[in-house]
């Protein structure tokens, strides 16, 4: 909703502006929704000799987008520090970095994945058949992407749809709208054919009109309420949709945790990209034991962070997005406090570094009836509550509609193991939070309100295809044993075959192998 309602987004222009100054960067040209069904087309004109381009020269192609994205890495950086106020280190590491690794592994992994698959039958009234599972592209796969990870997001998403053979509708978010039409220019200089890749620019208007377009696929990635229509717009379609929503992730930490690892990690998972990041430390449940020790070591690293705009090496904290995002984390600590929450550091705006900055802020005395425990804050806010064991832990963990992520903190790593085994989440960390993100090998994927289906790994290749099962028949001239020229010796024939194949008892099925050999070998008379 924030997109929809950006003051940057007019009829026809988006204004980038800079969160961290307020100045405008960039004025892009809003896609009319009009001219979104003849973008599809041609992705699907495009599409058809791609997806019958050989794979070793796809993925050699998408490689090359891999070495503009190294050579232009300086320029993408500084662009995305300065549209969506993000610390350079996390520019380079959180999207420059993981654009990168994509395009290495799904490349590399495409041979092996997207080859067709023998499958063997080991019913003997089909062995004369050989069985192959195929995976073919969808055609066109629509991408709506989100603003925090303007590069990493969609190329991570791209990268994959491509490699498989597909053509791709991406919108960007408004409020990366730069970045988006960057993601572009990447793709047509590292000479992809033209139209297999289009970026369309605007709002949620122009998101409906790509699903509207019937694309064969769509990619969402946002928020809940904006993934619900959605997944809407998609069903009344019939077009399949994998959805990467919100997050509200936990984070346990256990009376024999290295509580300054713990505390450091509850910090950077908290705060990085100012909290705004789907996979980032909302709440922490740490047993009472040493709950006094924890809140006080996670308030005064939180304190020591420098805060200034993402283009600077030197800041940790730049700015939120925007203003609205500021009065939502406002809200649930107003609510929050009133409910008997305490605030250990921060929770003001910090003005004199510009109009979007706002102090890490670490709160303890929480509970589930405050709306910060339970919506999702995307901002920089770490919520500590004390809890008797790790029973109590795990069950509060698990008390959300969310299910992105989560971590457990113990020296005990069987039992942290097992306590993973317990959380409701895609992805639990032991000893570490939100870094599988960056693991090209961990899928990443949300249960229940944190939507369905799997980004990266081979899992997200496998989003990009469909399978087509195909069986070819070795005797091709031998009538099958189930065609017409029904009769009673044939039902006879039946039930011995079914006995032969599926009796408990080894003597009732060889007292009916003849029987069955008269119907596996029958041919049909018809
Ligand atoms: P958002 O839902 O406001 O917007 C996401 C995209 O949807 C934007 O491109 C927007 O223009 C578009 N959109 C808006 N209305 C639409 C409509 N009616 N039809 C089609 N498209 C429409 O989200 P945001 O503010 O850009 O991103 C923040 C949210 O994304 C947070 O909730 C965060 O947790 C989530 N997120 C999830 C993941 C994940 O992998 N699970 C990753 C990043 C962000």
């Amino acid at each position: 909703m924030r997109a929809m309602n950006s003051p940057a987004l007019s009829a026809d222009r988006i204004a980038s502006i800079d969160p961290a100054t307020g100045e405008a960067i960039a004025e892009i040209e809003v896609t009319s929704p009009e001219q979104i069904p003849q973008i599809v087309a041609d992705a699907r004109a495009a599409q058809h000799e791609w997806g019958e381009t050989p794979l070793r020269i796809r993925c050699r192609l998408v490689r090359r987008l891999g070495e503009v994205i190294y050579r232009r890495r300086a320029e993408l950086a500084e662009l995305i520090s300065r549209e969506v106020g993000k610390p350079i280190v996390e520019s380079q590491l959180m999207d420059v970095l993981l654009s990168l690794e994509s395009v290495r592994y799904q490349t590399r992994i495409a041979p092996a994945e997207l080859a067709p698959e023998r499958l063997p039958h080991s019913n003997p009234a089909v062995r004369a058949k050989s069985g192959w599972l195929l995976r073919e592209p969808y055609g066109v796969i629509g991408i709506i992407a989100p603003w925090n990870f303007p590069l990493a997001i969609p190329i991570a998403q791209i990268v994959p749809a491509i490699v498989a053979g597909n053509a791709v509708v991406l919108k960007p978010s408004p409020l990366a709208a730069s970045v988006g039409a960057a993601i572009g220019t990447l793709c047509a200089e590292a000479g992809l054919p033209p139209k297999l890749v289009q970026v369309v620019q605007g709002g949620g208007e122009v998101g409906s009109s790509v699903i509207a377009a019937r694309p064969d696929k769509m990619i969402f990635t946002g928020s809940v309420e904006i993934g619900r229509q959605v997944a809407e717009a998609c069903a009344r379609l019939l077009i399949p949709c994998l959805l990467e929503l919100g997050g509200k992730d936990a984070m346990i930490v256990l009376a024999d945790a290295d509580l300054g690892a713990a505390s450091s990690a509850a910090v950077w998972g908290a705060f990085y990209n100012c909290g705004q990041a789907c996979v980032s430390v909302e709440r922490v449940y740490v047993e009472r034991g040493v709950a006094d020790e924890f809140a006080p070591l996670c308030a005064e690293k939180a304190a020591r962070l420098r805060i200034g705009p993402g283009r600077d090496a030197n800041f940790e904290i730049g700015p939120m997005i925007g203003v609205a995002h500021i009065e939502r984390v406002e809200a649930q600590l107003r609510d929050a406090v009133a409910r008997g929450a305490k605030i250990l550091t921060g929770g003001k705006r910090r003005t004199n570094a510009g109009r979007c900055f706002f102090e890490p802020t670490v709160v303890s005395a929480v509970n589930h009836s405050m709306r910060l425990m339970r919506e999702e804050t995307f901002g920089p806010v770490l919520a500590i509550a004390s809890v008797a064991n790790s029973a109590e832990a795990v069950r509060l963990a698990n008390d959300s509609e969310f299910g992105l992520s989560a971590s457990v903190w113990t020296r005990n790593s069987a039992r942290g193991r097992a306590i993973a085994a317990q959380l409701r989440a895609g992805a639990v960390m032991v000893n570490d939070v939100a870094s599988y993100f960056g693991i090209a090998e961990a899928p990443h994927g949300g249960r229940g309100a944190s939507g369905w289906g799997h980004t990266h790994s081979r899992l997200g290749l496998r989003e990009m295809v469909q399978v087509k099962y195909m069986d070819v028949d070795r005797l091709p001239r031998w009538p099958k044993p189930w065609w017409f020229g029904y009769s009673g010796e044939l039902s006879a024939a039946a039930d011995s075959f079914i006995a032969w194949m599926y009796a408990p008892r080894w003597v009732e099925r060889l007292r009916n192998l003849r029987g069955a050999l008269g119907m596996v070998f029958r041919r049909g008379r018809v």
